[in-house]
């Protein structure tokens, strides 16, 4: 036997779980088609890699099973990878609602990561393609770049499909087939909204703007920032809605959700009641995006025109503003892949396959898929924790 664990991907959870695995005295080699590894930790958080969230809980997460994320994120959680990026040295910072970001730069957790491997003595091999994985009798033959190889336990930690540009490909899902396994059919998330005809004429012309909002998507909202653009909508509120998203369905968009609208334009109303419609909202929305506003929703007429319940009327438009996407900007953007590995076939403790003893699911490629802001690399570390442990036993 060559290896006592081969990890395909080294990525946010594969080289967790081979530096866990690896200073447990198992003897690990990771393998990865990539030149570098980590190289989605390195773009993340916009270079300074948003490594967890404070607040992380099995809540933050989409699963055909939501409590199958428990067991490895009880067992790991934020402050266990905080406390090894203190060990390392690397000064972090909370940006917002938890985000726990790098002060200095995202490839500070690589260097950390690859440095606990190396203390494991886990072996790297970039640049590996796998041709071909068959099951053994005592374990897994890999072959990669024509060599083959042999190891007692194999861990697919390959990610998802979203930014195919970085290397990302179905191989994870490919692999689950292979050996049976069922899989949640995958899909874009954490993506923008993309639109068409008269409403993308309309959002271009507001392409830039930004505001705070509550955007709904499948009965779940988040109240972050939201972005219009040339393509349709994005912003956090967006990114996070698109997850819940079911094709053809509309949108809710909330503007402002925490201005009191009534109560200010109906005491604006009293002290210059002569202006328009569009000066009238411009006074809590960009210029741009008033314009838009009361071409669609306002009455004809001054602000002094305006009745109570008209003003009522018009912010509650404004706060039930229903927009349907034509579509999402797919995996070319998408910050991850929902679906994946179906996890009634895993065991949540370790991530093993129930049917194929020796075979693990880890990270993205497995259907649990995070919200925006650190949660998705918390199931990356966790769920690679839980699986080094059990592969050194
Ligand atoms: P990955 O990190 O994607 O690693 C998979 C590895 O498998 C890669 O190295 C890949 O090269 C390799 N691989 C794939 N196919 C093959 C193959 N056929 N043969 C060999 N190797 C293969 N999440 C956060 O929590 N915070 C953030 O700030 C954040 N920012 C992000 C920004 C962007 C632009 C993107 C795209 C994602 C971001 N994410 C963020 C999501 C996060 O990067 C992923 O959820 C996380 O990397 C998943 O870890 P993983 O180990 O499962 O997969």
């Amino acid at each position: 036997m060559d290896y006592d664990v081969i990890i395909i991907g080294a990525g946010a959870a594969g080289m967790m779980a081979a530096a866990v695995a690896g200073q447990r005295g198992a003897r690990v080699l990771v393998v990865d088609h990539a030149k570098a590894a980590g190289d989605k930790i390195r773009i993340s958080g916009g270079g300074r890699c948003n490594f967890t969230n404070m607040y992380a809980g099995p809540e933050n997460f989409l699963s055909q099973n939501p409590h199958f994320c428990k067991s490895a994120l009880s067992r790991f959680g934020p402050w266990d990878f905080v406390e090894m990026v203190d060990r390392h040295g690397i000064q972090w910072h909370e940006k917002t609602l938890g985000q726990l970001f790098c002060d200095n730069s995202a490839k500070d957790i690589i260097a950390m990561l690859l440095t606990e491997m190396e203390t494991g003595g886990a072996e790297l091999s970039l640049k590996s393609e796998i041709s071909r994985i068959e099951k053994a009798r005592d374990g897994f033959r890999v072959t990669a770049n024509g060599r083959v190889l042999t190891c007692a336990k194999l861990v697919v930690a390959c990610g998802g499909k979203s930014i195919p540009k970085m290397g990302a490909t179905g191989f994870g899902y490919e692999i689950a087939q292979q050996f049976d396994l069922r899989i949640v059919p995958t899909r874009a998330g954490l993506v923008p909204f993309t639109f068409q005809g008269a409403l993308l004429e309309k959002l271009k012309s507001i392409a830039g703007v930004a505001l705070p909002a509550r955007v709904t998507a499948g009965g779940t909202g988040f109240d972050e920032a939201l972005l219009f653009t040339h393509r349709g909508l994005s912003g956090p509120a967006v990114l996070q809605a698109s997850s819940y998203w079911e094709e053809a369905a509309p949108i809710s968009l909330s503007l402002l959700p925490d201005t009191d609208l009534p109560a200010a334009l109906k005491a604006q109303r009293q002290a210059k009641g002569g202006i328009g419609m569009t000066r009238a909202l411009s006074e809590y929305f960009p210029k741009r995006l008033a314009a838009l506003l009361a071409e669609e929703f306002a009455p004809d007429g001054n602000l002094a025109d305006q009745s109570d319940q008209a003003i009522d009327e018009l912010t509650a438009k404004l706060r039930n503003w229903k927009v349907t996407p034509s579509g999402t900007e797919g995996y070319r953007t998408a910050e991850v892949t929902l679906g994946g590995v179906n996890t009634d076939e895993l065991s949540s403790k370790t991530m093993e396959a129930k049917s194929v003893p020796g075979l693990y699911f880890i990270g993205e490629v497995v259907d649990v898929t995070g919200w925006l802001g650190g949660f998705n690399f918390q199931w990356a570390w966790a769920s690679g924790v839980a699986c080094g442990q059990a592969v050194a036993q």
